[in-house]
């Protein structure tokens, strides 16, 4: 399906219709009548403003461009919030930082007895990755007021962008960190039991960035938010291969994350003869198949399994390996199939471990729930595509994001943009302006749509 006007960015949020309304939320009082809304609206975009925003916050990097890095409490990612800030002061959004400094700026609605609808996403960024995780959710989210304001939309409920702090897992090892805490998915204790790869424990390390709040004060009741709507990257080929504008995702797959030590005996690789040996690395090997078995033997077709990471001690050529470490990725957007993997994983592993005579630990890093979209958002996200003439499916979400965090607060749904072959995590990911611009379009007209739902 083609971009209805694409000659140029102007787009016509139509008379919104009793039907189109009628969509968001079937109830016979729910129509919009407010003036604001009913009154024809151009809303345009101006993805070259927004692109040269993206430009200039990956100019805030720890490494050389075209790669980005961007670590929570980090120079960077401090310097980055407060050019943020500037974006939001402009458009008059008014700003609040909590105790790990989760960065929200509210377009104030005309209601403010109602609960905001909010957006948003991450800006921190592993190291040597791309210009658009994370980042088209938070100034696309600063794109799609501004245009609704230009247009002079008025909302009704206040209108929250969030920055959520550390969606990587880099520097605390647990990803979602700010969402993870404002959902109450992580008590103040264990917040307070994160520890950096360098033993600097949490405390220290957001006072040191500025953030002295206290860290019981960044939960939100789960009445707090009307509903929320992340739009991000796809960090997959889907949307690019099917030739697709938008992604509306229906669900997002959760991991659970093993830890495996295993110990078993060293020696000289030419002195101890093979009857007599424990080798912790033959050991973990036959687990990995075991994993990767897991999720080809599933019946689910969106499980995976993944080794990604492996330490071997003590790591010589001619040294049998006496300890092994790795971890295991296992996702599902199947709670139950999830699950059933995670046991045949461990039943497996111990049964290897005893054949071998090797000693195994397993432990669980994180096991967080999947999430599946409200059906009534993805509904007005899909009235949206169709009003506007883009293209798009309904898929699920293997990567995971804020949104499944808040997704146990408020009613949540995502907007996927195709990547460039896939290409996430990386300096190659890429998304053309005008593949952004039509994903903050969608936004947009769901925000306005959101925000005056009563
Ligand atoms: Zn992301």
């Amino acid at each position: 399906m083609a971009y209805s006007q694409s000659t140029e960015s102007s787009l016509i949020i139509q008379k919104y219709s009793q039907k189109f309304c009628m969509i968001y939320k079937p109830q016979v009082n729910n129509v919009i009548k407010d003036s604001d809304l009913s009154s024809k609206m151009i809303l345009q975009i101006n993805k070259d403003r927004c692109c040269a925003e993206i430009e200039t916050l990956a100019s805030i990097s720890s490494c050389e461009g075209p790669a980005v890095t961007r670590i929570l409490y980090s120079t960077e990612d401090q310097r980055s919030r407060q050019w943020l800030k500037g974006l939001m002061n402009e458009i008059g959004l008014t700003i609040s930082e909590d105790g790990l400094g989760n960065l929200t700026g509210r377009w104030t609605g005309s209601d403010e007895n109602l609960s905001p609808v909010a957006t948003g996403s991450h800006t921190d960024a592993i190291p040597f990755s791309g210009k658009y995780d994370g980042v088209i959710g938070v100034l696309g989210a600063i794109e799609a007021i501004r245009s609704l304001q230009e247009a002079g939309f008025k909302p009704r409920r206040s209108i929250d962008v969030i920055q959520f702090t550390a969606e990587e897992p880099t520097l605390f090892g647990i990803g979602c960190l700010g969402s993870r805490a404002m959902s109450g998915s992580m008590t103040v204790s264990e917040m307070s039991a994160l520890r950096s790869d360098q033993e600097d424990d949490i405390d220290k390390l957001r006072k040191a960035a500025g953030y002295h709040l206290p860290l019981s004060d960044v939960l939100l009741d789960s009445s707090y938010y009307h509903g929320f709507i992340e739009l991000h990257i796809e960090q997959g080929p889907r949307l690019e291969r099917d030739k697709l504008d938008i992604g509306i995702v229906t669900a997002i797959a959760a991991p659970a994350t093993l830890k495996f030590e295993l110990k078993g005996d060293g020696g000289h690789a030419g002195a101890v003869l093979m009857p007599g040996r424990k080798d912790a690395l033959v050991a973990a090997t036959y687990i990995i198949q075991e994993i990767e078995k897991a999720a080809n033997n599933s019946e689910s077709p969106d499980s995976v399994a993944t080794v990604g990471i492996m330490d071997i001690h003590p790591g010589a050529i001619n040294s049998i390996p006496s300890h092994v470490e790795f971890y295991a990725d296992i996702r599902d957007i199947n709670l139950d199939s999830r699950n059933q993997m995670v046991q045949y994983i461990k039943d497996s592993a111990s049964q290897i471990c005893k054949d071998r005579n090797i000693q195994l630990k397993v432990s669980t890093v994180n096991a967080d729930d999947p999430c599946l979209s409200d059906p009534a958002i993805l509904d007005t996200i899909e009235a949206a595509c169709v009003e506007a003439s883009v293209s798009y499916k309904r898929l699920v979400s293997r990567a995971y994001h804020d949104t499944l965090f808040m997704s146990r607060i408020c009613p949540t749904a995502m907007i996927f943009i195709p990547s460039e072959s896939g290409y996430s995590h990386r300096p190659e990911e890429y998304s053309s302006p005008e593949e952004i611009e039509k994903g903050i379009l969608i936004l947009a007209k769901t925000l306005a749509i959101m925000s005056h739902d009563i």
